[in-house]
């Protein structure tokens, strides 16, 4: 029997918000093709079904636990491997992928090997269009949106973070187990150490906000009043290339073209200029705030709600203020 899949990838022992962003994509493409969903997920053992729970819970009619020993660590030619010969033998029409950073190494290794057509980076489930369907994408650094066709079967894609909202739809737990094994030649390089160096705060992909700094901060000591908005709002911090280039900040933070490309529901931009190279990685955000002294920088263009001001004194003002604000609403 056809479904539509999608690659639940379990990721320190949970499956976090992009997986179930991809559930509910599934959900509606499944309802909307009359197939039923089936998320696929794989393990180096056996899981427990209380963690399995969650993908019935957003909407997965079977659970396709795929195990081998080789699978233990993650390894993107060993996944991609088993997932395209599941794709093979199931025969299903469609795979869809969180577009995570796991998600974005299979997804391509996966289509050659399960000869798919691959779209990437959809923000939207695909339109039925003739003979085949048609999807669309953020492409040219958010300067553009993009449309692709493709007759083909079966289509891979991954899903553009933050496109679709989570949403329950329970069904009773099915869970059909498969072993299969990745080849020899997809086991030459495997992680032997992992050493964590990020902190315990959420990461940027996934926030839903990010308190983001540049240059006008003037220096390290100075980030203190963004880790305090950021606290107060449970976001994630970010910054401008240049602040990561000369080590204010970590590689990991620096958002746009060359950096990371994030679609949160709101993003705050505190001193920073608001370059074409740093839109194109924060652009597609649902809502963009703009602290900066110069009424002229080009980041107001893009602005929903700008601040003129001194970031120094608007940015205390600001944590201050949503700190009463909870405060009175916590109760
Ligand atoms: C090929 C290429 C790729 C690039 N990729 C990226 C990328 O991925 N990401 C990226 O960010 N950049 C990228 N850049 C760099 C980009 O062009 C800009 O130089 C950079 O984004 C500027 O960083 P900034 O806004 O922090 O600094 P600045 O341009 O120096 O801006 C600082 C801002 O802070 C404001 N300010 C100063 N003091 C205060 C204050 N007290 N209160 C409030 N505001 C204040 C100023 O008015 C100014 O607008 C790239 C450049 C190139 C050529």
């Amino acid at each position: 029997m056809s479904a539509i899949g999608i690659w639940a990838e379990v990721s320190e022992g949970r499956f976090k918000k992009p997986v179930l962003e991809a559930l509910t994509a599934g959900r509606s493409f499944a309802d909307r093709e009359s197939l039923p969903l089936w998320a696929i997920v794989v393990a180096g053992e056996t899981l427990p079904d209380n963690l399995l729970q969650t993908l019935a819970d957003y909407g997965a009619d079977k659970v396709i636990l795929i195990t081998h020993g080789d699978l233990q660590a993650f390894i993107p030619n060993a996944y991609a491997r088993v997932l395209a010969q599941y794709v093979k033998e199931a025969g299903l029409p469609f795979l869809f992928l969180p577009q995570s950073y796991n998600g974005r190494a299979v997804a391509p290794l996966l289509s050659i090997w399960a000869d798919a057509a691959f779209l990437s980076g959809i923000n939207a489930i695909p339109e039925k269009e003739g003979a085949g369907y048609k999807a669309r994408r953020i492409a040219y650094s958010n300067k553009a949106i993009e449309w692709i066709y493709t007759e083909h079967k079966p289509i891979v894609a991954t899903l553009r973070p933050n496109s679709f909202v989570p949403a329950k739809a329970s069904r009773p737990l099915q869970v059909e187990a498969h072993t299969i094994a990745p080849l020899p030649e997809d086991l030459r390089a495997r992680p032997v150490k992992v050493e964590k160096v990020a902190t315990d705060r959420v990461p940027l992909t996934e926030a839903e906000i990010v308190v983001s700094g540049g240059r006008g901060l003037k220096g390290p000591e100075n980030w203190g009043i963004i880790e305090d908005l950021a606290k107060v709002l449970s976001a994630a911090t970010a910054c401008s290339k240049p602040v990561s280039d000369v080590g204010w900040r970590p590689h990991h933070e620096h958002v746009g073209q060359t950096g990371i490309q994030i679609s949160p529901n709101l993003y705050i931009a505190v001193g920073i200029s608001g370059a074409i190279q740093h839109l194109a990685g924060v652009a597609s955000s649902k809502n963009i705030v703009v602290i900066n002294n110069d009424p002229e920088a080009p980041f107001f263009k893009v602005a929903d709600y700008g601040i003129v001001g001194d970031a120094f004194e608007v940015v205390p003002r600001l944590t201050e203020a949503i700190r009463r604000y909870k405060e009175q609403h916590s109760h």
